[in-house]
C-alpha cells in the first residue's frame, strides 16, 4: 500500500492544477492528516461537527477548513470559528445562521449550495427546480458575512459511470444557468464541487473545479 504522501503527490500529478484537490479527513487521525499536511496539501475536508472541532484546534493554522457533511443550524456556531468553506448549505434557515455566526467571529465564510443530482432518496440538497427560487429570493445585502461561491453536488453511488456523468452534467448545467442569471453580477460564484475518489476523473471532465478524495488518499475508512 502507498503511503499518504504519495497518494497526495500521485493524485496531484494527474488532477488539472486548476481544480482544488480537497484532502477528505473524516474519520482519520490528527496524525494522518500531517501526513498529508508535510506533503503540502492544505486543504481538508470534514463531516462531523465535533470531530472537525477537535482537529481544527490541534492542527496547523494555515490549514484550509472545507466542512462538507450535513450540518445542522443549531451547530454553526462551533465550525464558524476556524472554518473556510461550508458545502452543503440547503436551506434559508442555515444560510442565515451561517451569516450570523460568521459575523459574530468577524468573519467571511465561503459557502456552496448544495443540489441533489442523484437517483438515490436522500433529505439534503436542493431538488434542482427548488435551486432557481431559492437562488432568486436570496437578498445579497442580507448576507455580508458570506459568500457564496458555487454548487456542491454527489452523483449516485453506482458503478455506472453514464448515469453518474450525467448527473454531473446537470450540476454544471445548473450552475452556468445560475451563474449567466441570478448571480451574473457575482465574481464570487466560480467553484463547482463535485468528484470523489471513486468518480473523479468523470467530475473533472465535466467542470468541477473543486473534488472531495477521502479513501484514494487515506486508505479505507
Ligand atoms: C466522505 C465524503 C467524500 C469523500 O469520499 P471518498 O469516497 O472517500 O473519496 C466526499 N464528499 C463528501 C460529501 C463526503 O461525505
Amino acid at each position: 500500500m502507498k503511503s499518504i504522501a504519495e497518494n497526495i503527490a500521485q493524485l496531484r500529478q494527474i488532477i488539472p492544477p486548476s481544480v482544488k484537490l480537497i484532502a477528505v479527513s473524516k474519520t482519520k487521525t490528527a496524525e494522518e492528516i500531517l501526513q498529508a499536511y508535510h506533503a503540502g496539501q492544505r486543504a481538508f475536508g470534514e463531516n462531523y461537527v465535533q470531530e472537525y472541532c477537535g482537529k481544527a484546534e490541534l492542527l496547523p493554522r494555515d490549514i484550509e477548513w472545507h466542512f462538507i457533511g450535513h450540518l445542522q443550524s443549531n451547530k454553526v456556531k462551533y465550525i464558524a470559528p476556524s472554518v473556510h468553506w461550508i458545502h452543503a448549505v440547503d436551506s434559508m434557515k442555515l444560510l442565515r445562521e451561517v451569516q450570523k455566526e460568521a459575523s459574530k467571529n468577524k468573519r467571511i465564510i465561503n459557502v456552496l449550495l448544495q443540489v441533489h443530482i442523484a437517483r438515490e432518496e436522500s433529505k439534503f440538497g436542493f431538488a434542482p427546480d427548488e435551486l432557481n427560487n431559492f437562488a432568486q429570493s436570496l437578498n445579497s445585502s442580507e448576507f455580508p458575512n458570506v459568500r457564496i461561491c458555487g454548487l456542491m453536488g454527489m452523483a449516485s453511488f453506482t458503478e455506472e459511470m453514464d448515469q453518474v456523468r450525467e448527473e454531473f452534467r446537470t450540476l454544471h448545467r445548473l450552475f452556468k444557468q445560475l451563474k449567466e442569471t441570478v448571480f451574473r453580477q457575482s465574481a464570487d460564484f466560480t467553484e463547482l464541487s463535485m468528484g470523489m475518489s471513486g468518480d473523479w476523473p468523470a467530475a473533472v471532465e465535466e467542470g468541477s473545479t473543486m473534488v472531495r478524495i477521502g479513501s484514494a488518499i487515506f486508505g479505507h475508512r
